[in-house]
Parts: C-alpha cells; sequence; structure tokens
C-alpha cells in the first residue's frame, strides 16, 4: 500500500519536516510510558492519548507502525511509596500498572507492539554503562555511576540551551558525588533496605534516564523514527537519552522528536506532585472515555490546554451530538444519492490533509464538527448518508462513536444523572415538564413557556435548546 506524505514538527530541527522512514513504509515509535507509583492522571492520559493519535494517523496514511511504550517499574518515587505504604517496591509497581493497563483499555488506546519494563532491562542497561565509562562519556564515584555531560558536545542541542546556563542554579545534592553539576546518574548505589541489582560497580540500581535508551536499543537498535512524550520531558530527560545513545553509538537515536503539551489547571501543569490532578478512572466514571478523548482531539496536540469544567462538559455534549450524526446516518434511506453534497465534499477534502499536516487532528476534528453542523442544517439523507465518511474517521483516528448510538446516548445520559444524583423518576419529571413547556410554545404561549424554563432554572436545571431539540443539564 503505497504511503501518504506527512509532515512532523521535529523539536530538535524545531521545523516542520517531511517524514522520511529510516526503512521504506515503516515508521519505528516509542513513547515515554508511565512511573509507576500512583494512579496515572487526566495529564498523564493527554500524552499517552497523542501517542495513540500519532500512532492511528500513520497507520491510517499506509504505515506498518512499531511503537513501544515503557514501564518505570523501579525509580526513587516508588522506593518512598513502597516504604509509606510498608510494601516492597515490586507489589507498589505492580499494583499501579495493571491500573495503568486498565485506563489505557477504558480510553481504548492502541496498544504498543512492545511494553517493556526498567527491571527487565537491568543487563542492557550495565552494558550500556559499561560501554559509556569506556569511552569515558562516564566515571565511577563510590558506587555510583556518572555521566560527564562536558565530554558530550552536542549536549543540549534539544532542549535547545548552553551548557553554562544549565551550571548556574543548579546544585550537587549532599549525598552525590559529581565532577560538575550538570552531570547526571546512570547508576545508583543501593541503600541498605532498596531493591537492587548486581553490578560491576556493586549493588544498586538504574537511574531513570538509561533505562529508554537500553530499551530503544534492544528492541529497535538504536534507530528511532519518532521519538515522543510530553513537553516536559524534553530537557533533561530526553536530551540525556540523546547523551547516553549518541554518545555511545556515534548515530542519530530517532529521526524526529515529537513532543507534546501540557494539560494545565489554572496555568500549572497538572502533577502529582502538585496534587492539582483528576485520576483518568475519576474522569471516565463522571463524563466517560469518549468526552476525554473529544477534548483532547479538539486542540492541537502541541498546545497547552486548560482543564475547566465548561470544555469538559463541552465536549460531554459534543460525543451525544456525534452519537446523534451517527443514529441519523444509519437511519438515512440507502436510496439516497451516493454523491457527496457539496459543502461536505469541501469540508470532506481537507479533513486527511489536516491529520497528515504535523497530525493537526484538532483541525480535522474542527471540519467534521462543522460537517456536522451543516448536516443538522439541512437535515436531509444525502447529507446524514455522507456522513458514513466522517464516521469511520472518527473510529479509526480519534476512537469515538463505536458504540450503538441508542445504547450510548442513554448511557451517557445515566452517567450525567448519576453524576448529577437525580434520580430516574426526577429525570422524568424535568422530560415532561420540557413537553409541556413544548406544546405551550407550540399554542404559542411564549410566557407560560418562559416561566416553565425558569421553574426549573430556580430548581438548578439549565435548559439548552439547540438545532436537534432541547437538552437539560444540572448547574455546576
Ligand atoms: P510520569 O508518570 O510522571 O513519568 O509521566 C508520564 C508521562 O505523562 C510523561 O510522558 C509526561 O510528559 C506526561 N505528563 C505528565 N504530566 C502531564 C501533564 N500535566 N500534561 C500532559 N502530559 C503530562
Ligand atoms: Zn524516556
Amino acid at each position: 500500500m503505497p504511503q501518504e506524505m506527512i509532515k512532523v514538527y521535529d523539536t530538535l530541527s524545531a521545523k516542520k519536516e517531511v517524514l522520511m522512514p529510516r526503512v521504506p513504509g515503516q515508521i519505528k515509535i516509542y513513547g515515554c510510558g508511565p512511573t509507576v507509583y500512583g494512579y496515572t492522571h487526566v495529564g498523564n492520559g493527554r500524552t499517552f492519548l497523542t501517542q495513540d493519535l500519532v500512532v492511528r494517523i500513520l497507520r491510517l496514511a499506509g504505515y506498518q507502525v512499531l511503537y513501544a511504550r515503557n514501564y518505570t517499574d523501579i525509580d526513587d518515587k516508588i522506593i518512598l511509596k513502597a516504604e509509606a505504604e510498608k510494601k516492597t517496591s515490586e507489589a507498589v509497581a505492580s499494583f499501579y500498572t495493571k491500573a495503568f493497563d486498565q485506563n489505557m483499555a477504558d480510553l481504548e488506546i492502541v496498544k504498543p507492539d512492545y511494553s517493556p519494563r526498567a527491571t527487565e532491562t537491568i543487563p542492557s542497561i550495565i552494558q550500556m554503562i559499561e560501554g559509556l565509562i569506556k569511552k569515558n562519556l562516564a566515571y565511577v564515584s563510590n558506587g555510583d555511576v556518572y555521566y560527564r555531560v562536558d565530554k558530550f558536545a552536542r549536549y543540549g542541542c534539544l532542549s535547545h540551551r548552553k551548557l553554562k546556563d544549565m551550571m548556574t542554579g543548579t546544585r550537587i545534592e549532599a549525598d552525590e558525588q559529581k565532577e560538575n553539576v550538570v552531570d547526571f546518574a546512570l547508576w545508583k548505589n543501593a541503600k541498605p533496605g532498596e531493591p537492587s541489582w548486581k553490578s560491576p560497580w556493586g549493588s544498586g540500581r538504574p537511574g531513570w534516564h538509561i533505562e529508554c535508551s537500553a530499551m530503544i536499543h534492544d528492541i529497535f537498535d538504536d534507530a528511532l523514527d519518532i521519538h515522543m512524550g510530553g513537553l516536559d520531558l524534553i530537557f533533561p530527560h530526553h536530551e540525556n537519552e540523546i547523551a547516553q545513545s549518541e554518545g555511545l553509538t556515534e548515530k542519530k537515536l530517532a529521526t524526529y522528536w515529537v513532543h507534546g503539551g501540557m494539560l494545565e489547571v489554572g496555568k500549572e501543569k497538572m502533577s502529582k506532585s502538585l496534587g492539582n490532578l483528576m485520576t483518568i478512572s475519576d474522569f471516565i466514571k463522571d463524563y466517560g472515555a469518549e468526552t476525554m478523548r473529544l477534548l483532547f482531539a479538539q486542540n492541537h496536540y502541541r498546545s497547552p490546554l486548560e482543564f475547566s469544567s465548561e470544555a469538559i462538559l463541552r465536549s460531554e455534549a459534543l460525543v451525544d451530538r456525534l452519537y446523534l450524526c451517527k443514529k441519523k446516518a444509519l437511519e438515512s434511506s440507502a436510496s439516497a444519492p451516493t454523491k457527496l453534497p457539496a459543502e461536505l465534499e469541501a469540508l470532506n477534502s481537507r479533513i486527511k490533509e489536516s491529520l497528515f499536516d504535523d497530525f493537526n487532528g484538532a483541525k480535522a476534528m474542527g471540519l467534521i464538527l462543522a460537517a456536522a453542523r451543516v448536516c443538522f442544517r439541512e437535515n436531509k439523507p444525502e447529507f446524514w448518508k455522507a456522513w458514513g465518511d466522517c464516521l469511520s474517521l472518527l473510529d479509526e483516528v480519534f476512537g469515538l462513536t463505536k458504540r450503538d448510538p441508542d445504547q450510548a446516548l442513554s448511557e451517557n445520559r445515566n452517567r450525567r444523572l448519576a453524576r448529577m444524583k437525580i434520580s430516574a423518576e426526577e429525570s422524568q419529571r424535568i422530560d415532561s415538564k420540557l413537553l409541556e413547556r413544548l406544546s405551550l410554545r407550540e399554542q404559542k404561549k411564549f410566557a407560560e413557556a418562559d416561566q416553565v424554563r425558569k421553574d426549573l432554572e430556580t430548581q438548578g436545571i439549565v435548559v439548552m435548546d439547540g438545532p436537534d431539540g432541547t437538552t437539560w443539564t444540572v448547574a455546576v
């Protein structure tokens, strides 16, 4: 199958480039995965959904994609959590790995072809560190091993920083014996009671950065097409991966570096350490997995995104709207003309073009939503039939509207009622009030109809009139 031309914004060159795979027709992708010491939050979810979007678009464009995403299952944070909970690090890591896998399955994120774990990569990590020591790019200090940053001339190439600027404002921790403040740990001497592995430098455990370099070596022979992660990983994590892998192999680790924007709360990154997070499980319970997918799909993957209840509720309502489109498309008569109405044709022709231009799902989604508006406005079989084209893309690229529309609409409604703590009887009462209002309006008794809406509003019910009828929600 011939492949479409794809443009990709590369953090390293800071330019949009034409994607040239190392092996024709094949793209090898590595995305940094979770550190499994707590429940995954919606911010992490954005990053993994960005990886999902890129993989899906590349497959749509005809590429064979090989996708790896790791688990960091040994780390200071895991050790601290294990101490606090009086559990082993293995128990903590295995518990949160399962929780993460469940979140990814609920969000229908494409399954990676490879899911390596740090604890299963130790032999390659040790081998790599030995190679770096031999090349004078690393040194042993008191059972720790550090990377000698000033020996790697390109250090700073990805984050576009200068070494001398990095040296100011950084300090050496009391327990580190480094030659230079910017040097980073490849191997950490084990403290009593910590999980450890035997190495030529004594018992210890790997630093965080080296695991990704070793995994990319094992799986892809140091030859990646695309390396992905959140923007927060550019420095130091990805900068260090380049120093480790390229320092050792003298080959380019990844042709393109693709970074996703942060999910923010009040302009600050959503993060475990700031405690401003919502877990993926809580989000799905209250708003559904498709609401999260659509929320992110409407925003460019590289832009920061403010997490707000208004944006969530808008996306939730749009999921229902897309299901209404699907319902109409399935009901539209089979004898409707097959030629696409011109207005839809014009929108449709730009959807794939947007997807292939630096994975601009946001623009593509904007075009799909515009097509939905046209369909609702015209409300004719040939328009709804044309929705079929959007339907397959919504499923293939955005993982949306896969369910049966009636079932999905009713599940979504029940979830909303549960969230708003409204009983089925109460919901029926509101529905019948709205029917009463409709009939008053049809009789042109507008003042009385308005009174029904006002009464509901004083009870905290917001009535929303749209092109496809009236819906209601509870005021937030
Ligand atoms: P962690 O488990 O903290 O190592 O994070 C896993 C992934 O989530 C990394 O690729 C981070 O870049 C990403 N990430 C963390 N916080 C956010 C956020 N607020 N928005 C988007 N991505 C995030
Ligand atoms: Zn990594």
